[in-house]
């Protein structure tokens, strides 16, 4: 029996209204013992511990993202400081900028990243982080803030698309490289050459559910149980099995988010 862990997906999103339940089982039954639903506002955050309450597997990360962070002020930031105070929240996210989209104006995002960042050092919890088009900025203000913490883990780059020396200098300041569907798509052989390249103990494994479904499912929605396919992929591309590539990936999730060894088994 492997173990892996969803490191990144919303279960909160409305696609998985009808069947959430069953979403968890299956991914339980496909050996993923701990999946981390993410909030990308206030809201939705509130939905991620509400879940993370009611289900032994699910965990919560809570946070505001960029292409939300248009209302962002002082009172969300005192929602998502109390949000965090859940026990099974592990991480603020998902945090960032996104150069991409837009939807935000520039500084309203640095903004509510920012302030995210030094709420997440203040409770010395992890972050997530989402970079788009985004990925300078992104790292200088990480340079600013963890370059004397970079003894112990210190988050994720969510969904990482950044080249070998982006991935070098997160590395040196403790952070590790979310890989997720996106591994397994025709066009993205530069990441796959940075997944044969990167130290193992510096990545994890994530869906990032609804979106982004790993092939051989594209097309369809994305769900927890898939982030075996991301792992079946990562072992292909570096010539290891799927169990070394689970056990090494699930420690590194362990050690990031503070987790003992032993496995939630509980079932929905
Ligand atoms: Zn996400």
């Amino acid at each position: 029996m492997i173990h892996l862990v969803d490191t990144h997906c919303h279960l909160d999103w409305h696609t998985f209204d009808a069947d959430r339940e069953e979403v968890i089982r299956r991914a339980v039954d496909a050996g993923v013992t701990r999946v981390v639903t993410v909030g990308v506002s206030v809201a939705s955050s509130r939905m991620a511990v509400e879940l993370a309450d009611r289900y032994g597997p699910v965990y919560a990360a809570v946070g505001v993202h960029p292409n939300d962070a248009g209302g962002f002020d002082g009172d969300s930031l005192s929602e998502i400081r109390a949000l965090a105070q859940h026990p099974k929240v592990v991480a603020i996210g998902e945090i960032g900028l996104d150069n991409y989209r837009q939807t935000v104006a520039p500084e309203r995002q640095r903004i509510a990243f920012e302030a995210q960042l030094d709420l997440a050092l203040d409770l010395g919890r992890p972050v997530i982080i989402h970079s788009r088009s985004a990925i300078d900025d992104v790292m200088s203000a990480l340079a600013r803030r963890f370059t004397q913490h970079a003894t112990r883990s210190t988050g994720i780059l969510h969904a990482f698309s950044g080249n070998f020396s982006a991935a070098q200098r997160a590395f040196e300041l403790g952070f590790l490289i979310g890989v997720g569907g996106p591994v397994t798509f025709k066009r993205s052989e530069s990441l796959r050459e940075l997944v044969r390249a990167a130290p193992l103990d510096r990545v994890i494994i994530e869906t990032d559910a609804p979106f982004l479904t790993p092939e051989p499912r594209r097309g369809r929605r994305n769900e927890p149980a898939y982030v075996r396919l991301v792992a079946e992929r990562i072992a292909l591309e570096r010539r290891a099995s799927v169990e070394e590539i689970a056990e090494q990936t699930t420690a590194n999730a362990a050690r990031l988010f503070g987790w003992t060894s032993d496995y939630d088994t509980a079932t929905p």
